[in-house]
């Protein structure tokens, strides 16, 4: 039975679905101002992981992780190099998905961005204020925390310390300190949107509130982030969803994973102690990266530093040369014949076995250190037995579960698994690279660029790819 830790109860608890089967999921994403850095990459993987695990065991996952592409930070660095908010999202969605395939993090159900949700914000910021639990002051629209009494179940921060527990923004329009935005009237050179309470733009928290109740339904399975998404972001988001839409716990479980430190202190973009993780990717092996990532439980810290990834490099090498070792002794066998041997039993014993204890692990809150080391107790023991096996069948047993296995944590050997991943990856791609095509489309037209959008239409149209103008907007299928 797997369990989970739940951030909301502080337990691990039993995990089991809301809807049978189906898994919905909602993972916090990145704000496309700027490089990942590679303590976000490791939130990735993490989650990623995470995801993988649960339709290894047969669970139908439904995946969103956001694109957040407004808000302050978008709008200052949109500003400081002379590009709209757009261009900047476009540029650093662009690098978040380079990164998720070096990463090899299986493409999201839907990556939704803030920007396409503008009419649900502001519907959820309206039932608030119906619902007495948000007000307006000058075109600025905030939550009402005092008047939200199961204000604090997520991080258990007591309402009166809250002030002095937590950094709350000063602001003379709040009626109380506590209280946080929803919507925020616009100023000047920033981008804006028509509301019932002037133009503006959303606060940060309502986003993720209204994309996880478009995607997946309210309440739905697991809501993933950094742990610096407790407070304020994720208790906000149960305010926000409870407030609106009257639901006491919109989400069962919480998963928060551990930060990526340099030498203990948090990697912060703030705090300027960095790498991106596109410096790392390019100059470490990328799976070895991967690896890394996943060296530690999830919820711990987990340093960066050299030596931490070299070791991910050596480890990966010795699961390679395992794994050619097998390829090898099976290309050997298919020249001389098989005849089973005293190994054949004893690694065919040890590929049963590593699936039990890989699973042992996985089903203790996702427990990959603990996954890891008997994936290398199982590479020893293929390096003990591989010469002496004599069936190719076994082989090939050992060699594909150990793939499977590596797979679940993001990692592929072998070129099978390649193939395997890479098909599924390139349909993903080509929907991206339409979805894109469509999003320039629909940009040329709000700009009176008809031939341009036309253009587009029709060349995608040569391409087999018809486009369908509906009410919601254009869609695509094949033709
Ligand atoms: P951001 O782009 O800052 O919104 O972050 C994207 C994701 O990375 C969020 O889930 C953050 O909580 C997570 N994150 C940010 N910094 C770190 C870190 N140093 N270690 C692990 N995760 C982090
Ligand atoms: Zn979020």
């Amino acid at each position: 039975m797997l369990k989970v830790y739940n951030t909301r109860t502080r337990e691990k608890e039993d995990f089991e679905p809301l809807d049978g089967n189906n898994v919905r999921m909602y993972v916090c994403g990145p704000t496309v101002y700027d490089y990942p850095h590679i303590g976000n990459a490791r939130s990735f993987a993490v989650f990623d992981t995470i995801r993988r695990y649960l339709e290894y065991k047969g669970y139908r996952v439904t995946y969103i992780t956001n694109f957040t592409d407004i808000d302050d930070k978008m709008i200052n660095r949109a500003n400081e190099e002379g590009i709209t908010v757009t261009e900047l999202a476009t540029r650093f969605i662009a690098e978040y998905l380079a990164i998720a395939k070096q990463l090899n993090l299986k493409p999201a159900t839907v990556n939704p961005r803030a920007t396409e949700h503008m009419d649900d914000i502001i519907e959820m910021v309206d039932l608030i204020i119906k619902n007495g639990i948000g007000y307006e002051v000058d075109g600025d629209v905030y939550f009402s925390v005092p008047d939200f009494k199961a204000y604090g179940s997520l991080s258990r921060i007591p309402m009166n310390q809250l002030s002095s527990v937590a950094r709350v923004e000063v602001d003379e329009k709040k009626r109380d300190p506590r209280d946080f935005a929803l919507w925020k009237a616009e100023k000047p050179g920033e981008p804006s949107w028509e509301s019932p309470w002037g133009k503006g733009r959303p606060g940060w928290h309502a986003e993720c509130s209204v994309m996880g109740k478009h995607y997946l339904g309210l309440p739905f399975d697991i809501h993933g982030g950094g742990q610096d998404l407790i407070f304020p972001h994720h208790e906000n988001e149960i305010a926000q969803s409870s407030a609106a839409y009257g639901i006491e716990v919109p989400v069962k479980y919480w998963l928060h994973n551990g930060f990526l430190t340099i030498d203990s202190d948090k990697m912060s973009k703030s705090e300027g102690n960095f790498s991106t993780a596109r410096e790392v990717l390019d100059h470490y092996d990328p799976q070895a990266v991967r690896l890394y990532l996943v060296t530690g439980q999830y919820r711990q810290p987990l340093d960066y530093n050299d030596k931490a990834v070299k070791q991910a490099i050596q480890s990966l090498e010795r699961i390679k040369n395992a794994a050619d070792a097998m390829t090898g002794r099976i290309s050997i066998l298919e020249k001389i014949g098989s005849r089973e041997t005293e190994a054949d039993k004893k690694l065919a014993d040890a590929t049963r076995k590593v699936r039990e204890a890989f699973e042992r692990e996985m089903d203790d809150d996702f427990n990959t250190p603990g996954a890891l080391s008997e994936i290398f107790t199982f590479v020893r023991e293929i390096n003990t037995l591989t010469s002496d096996v004599g069936g190719a069948a076994v082989l090939r047993e050992a060699m594909a579960v150990l793939t499977e296995l590596l797979g679940i944590l993001g990692i592929a050997i072998g070129d099978d698994a390649l193939a395997g991943e890479g098909e599924g990856q390139a349909v993903e791609t080509l929907k991206g690279v339409v979805d894109f095509l469509l999003e320039l489309r629909e940009e040329a037209r709000v700009s009176k660029d008809f031939a341009k959008a036309d253009q587009i239409r029709d060349r995608l149209g040569t391409l087999g790819i018809e486009v369908m103008d509906t009410k919601d907007g254009p869609t695509w299928k094949m033709s």
